[in-house]
């Protein structure tokens, strides 16, 4: 009898555990989440191979690119997957801008490449970042891989007065502890291209050079971070971590480039077939980079996977914001253009965009516009801080859309942004930008309409996505067609809405209707 009590308490005990156990998780989904996003450099949104399969057949309007991405395939399953997210002005440091500040790149401060001859292009100091936001709710914030925001200044750590990069003008640059906008750990640098020569700026300015392919150290780093294993982080504290790794940017032209078990899928392979969209020429010289950029982007892959591993074996899967995107797209030999970006056409303007989030809404398919100064302001939303967002943000929080509330707020169209340089100085540097061109994606079109120097049209392109998804064919711009005119009233609307230098110098506005 004693003993089938003893038994009986046993059990009991054994509920109660189980019990409390099971309470456990319910506890967890009330904590912060913590936010893990993750930005390869020039990965573009028809590299991924879950286009092809079950329900994403058709969810784009072109071929997905022939490419291995096991781990963006699974983690798909489990995502929110947009298929018209844009960068608006598909350039790095324009992009970044945008994605801290939640501000178009006339207002971030950041409206060109950034580099030593370009002082009008640097993060402004003052704006409030999406990591100084969460760093005022007692995140804690580390940044890992290229940084690319900063005018570089002769500030290296180890050789004050020097530049950290030899070139001219400098492209890379140290961030020093004061730019950093909230990011208490510190794995980074500003730009540079040597794939299995990477370098990186620590905490306290100290240099490490790795000697090996950068996603990989870079997921290496994320790892030892999440596993706390030095200390990096307060454990007590939620995180949010930002990696950004330059691969599949180029150079992609050899094994130097990407790891050979990598490459091995892809080099038997017929360029023409690796290069098997409708507007593809596999007959360009670029085209002999493409197992080695499809190499790359097989190689990201799998360390965004080591990363999603690690919080699955930590219990930190299901009350953290995934994000899987990228800061432009490539063209790859499409259109018959060697610039990789900064131009509208869908391989360079559109971006993939994948977030996981248990507690957001289920996994699903969506065409929603988003666009990059959304991405804060979205993040934000999601993480239960609408009102923290600061008052200046241009873009918009389309939290209750990604939740897929009824009736919430969706945009109708996405703005597109490209500048060059505008004068220079006597000393040669860049002091203001030149807005060459704007245009305007919707659901079904895209517009696009350059400038020249005195600010007459110069070029269009107009393209009907629906019909013409592989955008070969440029359709004449008849100012009175109706299509055009509901395309040039979005247009107004977004130049006014985003501050933008055409809306204020009324550029074309015999055509583009600046006063409603
Ligand atoms: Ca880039």
């Amino acid at each position: 009898m004693r003993k089938f009590t003893y038994t009986l308490s046993a059990v009991l005990i054994g509920l109660v555990t189980i019990l409390v156990a099971c309470s456990t998780p319910e506890k967890q989904v009330e904590k912060q989440p913590n936010l893990v996003y993750v930005f390869p450099d020039q990965f573009r949104k028809q590299a991924l191979n879950f286009w092809t399969q079950g329900e994403f057949k058709g969810a784009i309007r072109t071929k997905a690119d022939p490419v291995l991405t096991p781990q963006l395939d699974q983690f798909a399953q489990e995502a929110l997957v947009l298929t018209n997210a844009v960068s608006n002005c598909p350039l790095c440091s324009p992009h970044r801008g945008s994605l801290f500040t939640g501000l178009y790149p006339g207002a971030s401060g950041v409206p060109l490449n950034c580099n030593a001859d370009r002082p009008i292009s640097s993060l402004r100091d003052d704006a409030v970042c999406i990591s100084d936001v969460l760093e005022n709710e007692d995140y804690n914030l580390a940044y890992f891989g290229k940084w690319h925001l900063d005018y570089p200044l002769p500030n290296d750590p180890a050789n004050p007065g020097n530049y950290v990069d030899p070139r001219t003008p400098a492209w890379d640059a140290y961030t020093p502890k004061d730019k950093r906008h909230g990011f208490d750990y510190w794995y980074s640098y500003g730009t540079w291209d040597v794939h299995k020569n990477p370098h990186y700026y620590d905490n306290d300015g100290k240099r490490h050079e790795p000697k090996e392919w950068s996603p990989q150290h870079e997921a290496d780093q994320v790892i030892s971070y999440l596993k706390n294993e030095n200390g990096q982080r307060d454990t007590e504290k939620p995180f949010a971590i930002f990696v950004s790794m330059n691969p599949p940017h180029n150079p992609y032209n050899s094994l130097d480039d990407c790891l050979e078990e990598d490459y091995n899928h892809y080099k038997e392979i017929p360029l023409k077939d690796l290069l098997h969209r409708d507007n593809a020429n596999p007959e360009m010289d670029k085209a002999k980079s493409a197992p080695f950029y499809f190499a790359n982007v097989t190689g990201v892959d799998r360390e965004f996977g080591r990363i999603v591993e690690q919080l699955k074996v930590m219990g930190e899967y299901e009350n953290t914001i995934i994000v899987f995107t990228s800061d432009h797209g490539e063209t790859m030999c499409s259109q018959n253009i060697k610039d990789p970006k900064n131009n509208i056409y869908s391989e360079s303007f559109d971006v993939p965009f994948l977030i996981r989030w248990p507690q957001m809404a289920k996994a699903r398919i969506d065409d929603l516009l988003l666009g990059t100064p959304d991405i804060m302001p979205t993040l934000l939303g999601l993480m239960g801080f609408s009102d923290k967002i600061p008052n200046e943000v241009q873009g918009n929080d389309y939290s209750k859309a990604m939740k897929n509330i009824a009736n919430a707020d969706r945009p109708e169209s996405a703005l597109y942004i490209r500048n060059i340089n505008g004068k220079k100085n006597e000393e040669g540097l860049v002091t203001d930008y030149f807005p060459v061109a704007r245009g305007i994606k919707t659901h079904e079109y895209t517009l696009e309409l350059a400038i020249d120097r005195n600010n007459q049209l110069k070029e269009t392109k107009f393209f009907n996505d629906k019909e013409d998804p592989y955008q070969m064919n440029n359709l004449q711009v008849n100012f009175k067609d109706p299509i055009i005119q509901v395309l040039l009233v979005e247009l107004a609307t977004e130049l006014k809405r985003s501050d933008d230098p055409w809306y204020h110098n009324k550029i074309l506005g015999d055509w583009i209707n600046y006063d409603n």
